[in-house]
């Protein structure tokens, strides 16, 4: 079989430099020409922003320390993306052989302003002041605990109107209330609320950008661009999409996260050298492996998964914490020196699948 080498010439205009936008740019960079182009001139280290929050952890790397040679970064914001060409603010336009959307989830919810403002209320509170998270999910679990260690002349409530540690192992479920009760942050559950707060902090969920509705792109009904099983935007021919702003159509384990984000990325730049070299690219296969909570600095619950992200066993306590700091570690590595070799763990399979079902019987 002769097999067409992948164009060195091909250009990729990657929008959005996160974790799935910087690896990616890294990735391709010996292959193909790369242009980043991202709002802010720095990366922000998302998954330490209730670090930021709470002690103020710095998060802020610049994008030109990150990207491998040949890179070139561009500070803008995208208005509107269409098939080979990327629009900016200013009116000026990108070409492009393949335009990648990463634009993430950092609306509100989970961005860096967000951590900041949530940072100066929380250090402008008295003694003794009441901080209610909002959400109990991973971000809420995670945010509260931390501020709980850090600030512990604070009173801190975990609301969720469902019960918090419900998608975890029973022994990880043992495990973060035992946690949450050691750091004295209360819970309210399925429909309890705190009778008062000085300060409420919404954890309740990530937002998308709305660039892909706004470009006329398909979207879901939260605004997530849809794409095909190759990771494409279907009715385009060199329109992708990865990371938090995507859903993949015939993926539906994946779950807005970093973890996916990266996983994603090996199988992005494959398919766009098979749409180069005249071949027709694979169908995703990535999973999970873990779904890492901090809980402070010292307590860790690493919750280990199938591929589609069902509990199995829970890595826990002081074990869990280092292994959480380790794999926060490995995801910088990643996108940067890792990015070329990394390998995401595969999908979800048939037996998994029936594990799963016999599991929740
Ligand atoms: C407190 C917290 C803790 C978390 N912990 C974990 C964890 O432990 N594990 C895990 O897997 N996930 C975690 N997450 C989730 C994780 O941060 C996100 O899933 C991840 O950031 C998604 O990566 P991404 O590359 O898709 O997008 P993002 O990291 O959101 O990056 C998108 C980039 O696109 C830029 N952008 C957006 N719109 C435009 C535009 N129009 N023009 C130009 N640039 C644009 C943004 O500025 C940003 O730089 C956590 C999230 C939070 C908030």
């Amino acid at each position: 079989m002769v097999m067409k080498k992948a164009s060195k010439g091909s250009t990729i205009v990657i929008v959005g430099a996160g974790y799935a936008g910087v690896a990616a740019a890294n990735r391709a960079a010996r292959t193909h020409t790369v242009v980043l182009v991202n709002e802010r001139p720095d990366f922000v280290d998302r998954i330490r922003l209730h670090q930021h929050l709470a002690t103020g952890r710095e998060v802020r790397t610049p994008l030109t320390d990150m990207v491998r040679p040949g890179v070139r970064v561009v500070v803008a914001r995208v208005e509107r993306i269409g098939d080979g060409v990327v629009t900016l603010a200013d009116g000026s336009r990108l070409d492009a052989n393949h335009v990648v959307v990463a634009t993430g989830s950092g609306v509100g919810i989970g961005s860096l302003p967000w951590a900041e403002a949530a940072r100066s209320a929380l250090g402008a509170l008295p003694q003794g002041g009441r901080v209610t998270i909002l959400g109990g999910g991973l971000t809420g679990i995670e945010t509260a605990t931390e501020i709980a260690e850090a600030h512990p002349g604070l009173s801190v409530s975990l609301v969720d109107r469902s019960r918090i540690g419900r998608n975890l192992s029973p022994a990880g479920e043992r495990h973060l209330r035992a946690s949450l009760g050691r750091l004295g942050v209360a819970t309210y559950e399925e429909g309890r609320v705190p009778s008062d707060s000085d300060l409420t902090i919404d954890c309740s969920g990530l937002t998308v950008a709305p660039l892909a509705a706004a470009s006329g792109l398909p979207v879901d009904d939260v605004g997530r661009l849809r794409v095909d099983s190759a990771l494409r935007v279907p009715g385009t021919s060199r329109v992708w999409g990865v990371g938090d702003a995507a859903v993949v159509d015939g993926a539906p384990h994946l779950r807005m996260s970093c973890a996916a984000a990266q996983a994603m990325v090996p199988h992005l730049v494959s398919a766009i050298r098979a749409v180069d070299a005249g071949r027709t690219p694979a169908a995703l296969d990535v999973g999970f492996a873990a779904r890492c909570i901090s809980l402070g600095r010292r307590d860790g619950l690493v919750q280990l998964v199938r591929a589609d992200d069902s509990p199995t066993t829970a890595i826990t306590g002081s074990m869990g914490a280092v292994t959480k700091e380790l794999i926060c570690r490995y995801a910088w590595g990643c996108m940067t020196w890792l990015s070329r070799l990394f390998a995401a763990p595969r999908g979800p399979r048939a037996t998994t699948r029936r594990e799963t079902e016999a599991a929740r019987g």
